[in-house]
This record gives structure tokens, C-alpha cells and sequence, in this order.
């Protein structure tokens, strides 16, 4: 094989990118597979300014299996990437998702609930009066209760990419720093990447984890994909009365969420309707100060007193047919793979879509059947539901 030609090109390094990197290589050692990223850093990639949270409570069957495999990969995930004794540390914290509903969520938070139980999942249902004993701390009387999954939780988000990344590395991937500028075709065929160094790679194929830039990319080759980069602000919290233990993610009917932080901080944000499309990383105290914390002293009265210690902005990458994501090959452009349009809840999704992935272009049997998330969705325009957007 030339120099220059690889079997397989992965376009982004981010979760999805490493994931997908980690099991073609472990499926297939032989490969000849290079990933590209322009950020090595990470400064800007949605992977490092996430909230890191891991869910079971979704409404999409699909994506509850998701995290149902996500929860089985992060238990043993330091020792599976163990590279010469060097093991990862990724802080996996399962201290619970408090969703709340009110009258109008009501009936979508017990149908919810019932398909996730009849998958196993550890889900509870709380009314508010357990909701507060439970967490003393909040207000939960305007609502009806609150479903709460205990091995819900967080992780170290860089430490597992970084996982990922050493892993593929140490089974042969290679991981080129540079940018793609054009993914080339000829016909409806995929022929390959340039990259701003001037170089030009071949591969019969090339899987675009491009996160938030992903559309900008897939255009170079001619291909229109509905994913958006939105942005999306977090702030993190020094609030003067310490909760006795750790607080679940909360996530009030408002689209409100918080969690607790190590060193005793709260992470909160929202999503808003006036959130700017683009690649926008600019963040506001403004919105903290007048809308938000008013809004999480209501319910939590005891916050009424904290400093703002910092914020940031990082993107979704929305997927505006559905908010769902786009996985498998674009039907009009052969050796064209997409893991794209996660929305806010990209992260958990890595290792299942890093595994389907691999299964896909190797040809191999599907531990996890994700052909819904098909591409064909979109060009059909057949939306997926999931009532669990945050
Ligand atoms: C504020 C916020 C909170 C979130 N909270 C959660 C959460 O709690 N749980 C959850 O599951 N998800 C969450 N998400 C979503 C999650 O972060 C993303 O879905 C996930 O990280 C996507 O991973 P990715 O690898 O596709 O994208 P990224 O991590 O953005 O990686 C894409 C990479 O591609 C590179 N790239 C782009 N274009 C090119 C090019 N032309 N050439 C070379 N490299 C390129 C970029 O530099 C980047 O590093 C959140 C997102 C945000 C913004």
C-alpha cells in the first residue's frame, strides 16, 4: 500500500473519532487507519466542554440500550485501555439523574419510565414528597415527583477520549494533526482527503467525526447533512451552603439541569431558544445573574448565596431533523461513514457508536442494532422521537 493511502480515514479525533479508532483497530489489527484532527489540544472540541453526564432515562429505546453498553464499557474502561501498565483515570461517578416532571410531562415521564424498566434499567419513581426528604435541600413542591436512575452519573470526559486515543494508538492507529480541508469523490465514490498541510490521503473510506463542524465537512464532498452547531453555556457554582452529598444531575421541566462538581461546585445550564447557530464560544454571567439563578434558588432556596466562579460555551451539534444521531454510510456517496448530530447527549453514545461503527465497514455482527439511526432517515425525512432531550 502507498504511502499516502490508507484503508481507513477518520476526519476528527474527538470521542467519536477515538472511539471509532479503538474498535476497528482491536476488531482488526491489520488495518491501515489514521485519524486526523486539527486540535490536538481540544481547546474547542464538544468532547472537553461537556457536562459528561450518562443517562439510562431517554424515551427511544435505542438510546437507552446505548447507555445500558455504555455503563458495562466505563465499569471496566481503565483496565480494557491499559497501554504498558499505564492505566486511565476517569473519575466515573454514578451519583444518580433526578429528571422532575409537572402535569404537562407527566404522562411522557411514565411511559418513559415503564419501557425503561421493562429494560432493566435501575430506574425509580419518586413523588415529591420522597424527592424532598431525599435531597433536603430542594423545593420540590410545584412538581408531581421525578424519576431517579442511581447509576446515572459522570466522567472524566478528556480522560476517556484520551483512553480511546492511547488504546487505538497502541494497537497501530495513526494520528496525523492537521485539518481537512476537502473530502474528495469521484462519481459516487469516496476517494479521500486533502488536508491544509497540502498533503492528499487516500482511503476507500472515510468516517466523518467531525462534531460540530461535521456539515461544513460533509459539503467539501457534496453532501448536505441538518446538523447545526449550536451553542450551549455552562457555569460552575461555589454556592455558600454545601448539600450534605453529592446532588444528582437534577433536571427540572424548564430544561434547568445541575449536578454536583468535585470540589464541592454546582455545574448548571440550560438550553435556550435564543442560543446562537454557529461556532460561537463566547459566554454571558449576564444570563446566569438574570435568568438563571433566580430560577435554581426557586427550587433550591438555600442557593440564593454563591459566587459564579467561571463559565464556558462549547456546541451541540444539532441534529435539526431530530436531535438524534446520524450513523452508518451516506446512501449517496460510497465509503462515506457518518457518526454525527448527537445533540447534547453525544458522549455516553461513544462506545456503542464507536462499536457499531466497526461492525458496519468490517461486515461484522451487531452487538447493538443501530440501523435506526440510519442515514436513510434523512434523506427520507423520517424523524425519530426522544423526549429526553436536556
Ligand atoms: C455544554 C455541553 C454539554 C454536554 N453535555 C453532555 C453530557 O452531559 N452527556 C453527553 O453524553 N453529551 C454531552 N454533550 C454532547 C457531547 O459533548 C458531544 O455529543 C460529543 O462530545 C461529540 O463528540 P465528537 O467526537 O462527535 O465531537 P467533538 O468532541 O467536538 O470532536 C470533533 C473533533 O473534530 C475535529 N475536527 C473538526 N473538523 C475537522 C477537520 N476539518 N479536520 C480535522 N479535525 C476536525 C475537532 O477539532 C474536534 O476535536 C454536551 C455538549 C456540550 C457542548
Amino acid at each position: 500500500m502507498e504511502q499516502n493511502t490508507y484503508d481507513i480515514i477518520i476526519a476528527g479525533g474527538g470521542i467519536m473519532g477515538c472511539a471509532t479508532a479503538y474498535y476497528l483497530m482491536k476488531s482488526d489489527p491489520s488495518l491501515k487507519l489514521a485519524v486526523v484532527e486539527k486540535d490536538p489540544a481540544y481547546e474547542r472540541a464538544s468532547t472537553t466542554l461537556s457536562m459528561a453526564n450518562v443517562r439510562i432515562q431517554f424515551s427511544l429505546e435505542e438510546n437507552v440500550r446505548i447507555s445500558q453498553y455504555a455503563f458495562e464499557k466505563l465499569e471496566t474502561f481503565e483496565e480494557d485501555m491499559v497501554v504498558e501498565d499505564r492505566k486511565p483515570a476517569i473519575a466515573y461517578r454514578r451519583e444518580g439523574n433526578l429528571f422532575l416532571f409537572d402535569d404537562k410531562n407527566h404522562a411522557a415521564a411514565a411511559e418513559a419510565y415503564g419501557m425503561q424498566k421493562k429494560l432493566g434499567c435501575d430506574i425509580e419513581w419518586w413523588d415529591s414528597r420522597t424527592i424532598g426528604e431525599r435531597y433536603p435541600l430542594y423545593d420540590p413542591s410545584p412538581y408531581g415527583g421525578g424519576t431517579y436512575g442511581a447509576k446515572d452519573g459522570h466522567f472524566d470526559a478528556y480522560a476517556v477520549l484520551a483512553g480511546y486515543k492511547a488504546k487505538a494508538k497502541s494497537l497501530g492507529a495513526l494520528f496525523i494533526q492537521d485539518e481537512i480541508t476537502t473530502i474528495s469523490r469521484s462519481g459516487d465514490i469516496v476517494q479521500g482527503v486533502s488536508l491544509a498541510s497540502g498533503e492528499d490521503l487516500s482511503a476507500e473510506i472515510v468516517i466523518n467525526c467531525a462534531g460540530a463542524w461535521c456539515s461544513r465537512l460533509a459539503e467539501t464532498a457534496g453532501v448536505r447533512l441538518p446538523v447545526q452547531p449550536v451553542s450551549r453555556q455552562v457555569f460552575a457554582l461555589d454556592t455558600q451552603v454545601k448539600p450534605d452529598g453529592p446532588l444528582p444531575l437534577t433536571v427540572l421541566p424548564s430544561g434547568l439541569f445541575f449536578r454536583s462538581e468535585t470540589g464541592g461546585l454546582i455545574l448548571l445550564g440550560k438550553s435556550m431558544t435564543e442560543d446562537p447557530v454557529g461556532f460561537n464560544f463566547s459566554w454571558d454571567d449576564k444570563r446566569f445573574m438574570e435568568v438563571l439563578w433566580p430560577e435554581l434558588a426557586e427550587f433550591v432556596p438555600a442557593f440564593e448565596a454563591l459566587k459564579l466562579v467561571r463559565g464556558w460555551a462549547g456546541l451541540y451539534a444539532v441534529n435539526t431533523l431530530d436531535s438524534n444521531a446520524i450513523l452508518g454510510e451516506w446512501p449517496e456517496l460510497k465509503g462515506f461513514y457518518l457518526a454525527n448530530g448527537f445533540s447534547g447527549h453525544g458522549l455516553q453514545q461513544a462506545p456503542a457508536v464507536g462499536r457499531y461503527l466497526s461492525e458496519l465497514i468490517l461486515r461484522n455482527p451487531h452487538k447493538l442494532d443501530l440501523s435506526t439511526f440510519s442515514p436513510n432517515r434523512i434523506l427520507d425525512r423520517r424523524p425519530l422521537s426522544e423526549a429526553g432531550l436536556v
